[in-house]
């Protein structure tokens, strides 16, 4: 029949169970437009509530954006009371009090000289646009050839074709066009994956050796930026060794290369910063990107920290004319920016100090898992961490366990009353930061539980030898 229904009988109606015609990220061809999602019908704080009335840890924080906590009234306030005296303004003629007062306030805390910001409405916007300034600025500079873009296996950056076009996690690209020419990608600095036997050291002297091999290969003049995530979030919660980021910043410093920290996730206060770059990593970028936290996911907003170093070469450029012909309707958006504007003062008010207060905390009860033998490893930094699944300890392999494994935790911990991220054979959890002791043991402990009873279903359905 294919395509061909409209030449046959009509349609039948939907039945009545049939789900809303919605359809929401990263669908699979065979369920898209016909999926059902859980339906969540409130949070509180650290919880959600299900459609049946189950209270659950909201333990991805949303997607590691609900930095505040659900059903926060400061922000809620915010949000109504600048709607109700500026709604929205056009950012290509006019600008608003709480946009220049957001920009002051990320420039005040911003690492080096990145004291200009170009808002957005969200991650992948804020790297399309720092990815766009890089090309435009080149153009301008007329190094028209500088623009290949280097990222990471592991990375992710967004669902727009240039950020897209970065990402580097098994099956992100299987089935999707890309600029691919445009793009080169490195080893991920994932310890846990580094080759048998090698030492944390000469792993990291292999990381920055492959970096400094292909710009010897492809010319530093081709190379336009490096863009990375300074903790790979959706990878797996991947923490680079020691002196990674550092090295590798330096390798771009030498070679005009622009050093772009993708902080969509580790920004405003999931590692107990503003910035991570600086203050947890001692690394200053070109550019910073930012989204998700920075309104505790109240309101779409992002954008990218630049350099004053990087306006001034294009203001001295031969192109005065030369036009960024770059925008978004919803750029410095007031009722996003005025949000944004309270949550820091949320998050400087305390949240971060609870942060730094109980990372240890988080970090340790989670470690605990890696008694069971289903975890190979247990890691993470901040209020962020990832369990990751395998088959052995011997080989850490993955890919002969079953990988719905994380489907699976996540099916058990909700009935429990916590909600995972699964993502293949990992749990992420990234709760709100404000998330206390008590609730983090229990958290814990309804993951231990979860994975326990996984660990029984896989042994019992002959899919792991436990
Ligand atoms: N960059 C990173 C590091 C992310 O984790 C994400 C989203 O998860 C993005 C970019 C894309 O952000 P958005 O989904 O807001 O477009």
């Amino acid at each position: 029949q294919g395509y061909a229904l409209s030449d046959g009988p009509s349609a039948p109606a939907a039945p009545a169970s049939q789900p809303a015609p919605l359809v929401q990220p990263w669908p699979t061809a065979g369920a898209i437009g016909a999926e059902e999602r859980g339906l969540l019908q409130s949070g509180d704080g650290i919880y959600v509530v299900d459609a049946h009335g189950r209270q659950l840890i909201d333990g991805p924080a949303g997607m590691w954006c609900v930095n505040v906590g659900h059903r926060n009234a400061a922000l809620a306030d915010a949000m109504r009371d600048q709607a109700m005296a500026l709604s929205y303004n056009s950012p290509w003629y006019t600008t608003s009090q709480p946009s220049d007062a957001l920009a002051e306030a990320l420039a005040a805390r911003a690492p080096g000289d990145l004291n200009h910001v170009f808002f957005t409405t969200g991650g992948s916007s804020a790297v399309e646009t720092a990815l766009r300034l890089m090309q435009f600025a080149n153009n301008v500079r007329g190094r028209t050839e500088k623009k290949l873009m280097v990222s990471r296996q592991g990375g992710y950056h967004g669902s727009t074709y240039l950020a897209a076009s970065l990402n580097g996690r098994p099956r992100d690209q299987d089935w999707m066009d890309g600029a691919g020419s445009l793009v080169r990608k490195l080893t991920s600095p994932d310890p846990f994956r580094r080759p048998a036997g090698m030492s944390m050291a000469a792993f990291e002297d292999f990381l920055v050796e492959e970096f400094r091999a292909l710009i010897a290969a492809e010319g530093a003049d081709r190379i336009g930026a490096f863009v990375a995530e300074p903790i790979q979030a959706s990878g797996g919660v991947i923490v680079p060794p020691e002196g990674y980021l550092k090295r590798m910043r330096a390798l771009c410093a030498e070679n005009d290369i622009l050093f772009i920290a993708d902080e969509v996730v580790t920004a405003f206060g999931r590692l107990g910063s503003i910035f991570a770059s600086q203050d947890v990593f001692g690394v200053e970028p070109d550019m910073i990107t930012f989204a998700k936290g920075v309104t505790s996911g109240y309101f779409p907003l992002g954008g990218v920290m630049v350099s004053a170093r990087f306006f001034e070469v294009l203001r001295q450029s031969n192109h005065p004319d030369a036009m960024f012909a770059h925008g978004l309707t919803y750029s410095s958006h007031p009722i996003g920016c005025a949000v944004a504007l309270k949550n820091l003062e949320l998050l400087e008010g305390g949240i971060l100090d609870h942060v730094n207060a109980v990372s240890d905390h988080f970090q340790q009860s989670l470690k605990r898992l890696e008694a069971l033998p289903l975890v190979g490893e247990v890691r993470g930094k901040g209020l962020m961490a990832c369990v990751e699944c395998v088959a052995d300890r011997v080989s850490n392999n993955p890919l002969t366990l079953d990988l719905e494994v994380g489907k699976r935790i996540d099916a058990h911990c909700h009935e429990l009353g916590l909600l995972v991220r699964p993502l293949i054979n990992m749990c992420v959890m990234s709760p709100p930061l404000t998330i206390t002791r008590e609730q983090i043991d229990e958290m814990a402990d309804i993951l231990y539980r979860g994975i326990a009873m996984t660990m029984d279903d896989l042994v019992r359905e002959g899919l792991w030898k436990g």
